[in-house]
């Protein structure tokens, strides 16, 4: 899949639709989900136009991967969920159930969270 441009987390990184932001650096932004599913719900994104997950994987430099790993860890830090725990999610295609096709972490916490999945 190649990469719409005018995906909603783009224009949210072009400043054309606003966000609660927790997070900045060179090559992550970090900001709250609009329709959280715990008490804390951040989305963690690079800046680079990646797709997917795959996308990041193949292309991204070693730079902007590390940087995205750090921030989803300061996020949750800085959002206390360290000692509780909590859960780094990246949903991945149609069958991830992937609805914004530019790379997104969601770091989710400040309540139990149960299973990863339902059972089937
Ligand atoms: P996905 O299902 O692609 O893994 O997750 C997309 C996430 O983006 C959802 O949790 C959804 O609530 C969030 N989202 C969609 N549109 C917006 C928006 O305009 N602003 C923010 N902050 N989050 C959004």
């Amino acid at each position: 899949m190649s990469y719409d441009t005018n995906n909603i987390f783009a224009r949210i990184l072009r400043g054309e639709i606003p966000c609660t932001k927790v997070y900045e650096d060179d090559h992550v932004l970090a900001f709250n989900d609009i329709n959280p599913q715990a008490p804390v719900h951040i989305l963690v994104i690079p800046k680079g136009a990646y797709v997917s997950w795959t996308d990041f994987a193949a292309g991204a430099s070693d730079a902007e991967m590390a940087a995205l790993t750090r921030a989803a860890g300061r996020v949750a830090e800085a959002a206390g969920l360290a000692e509780g725990g909590y859960r780094v999610l990246c949903n991945t295609g149609a069958d991830g159930g992937q609805e914004v096709d530019h790379l997104h972490l969601h770091v989710i916490g400040g309540r139990p969270l149960g299973r990863m999945l339902p059972r089937a």
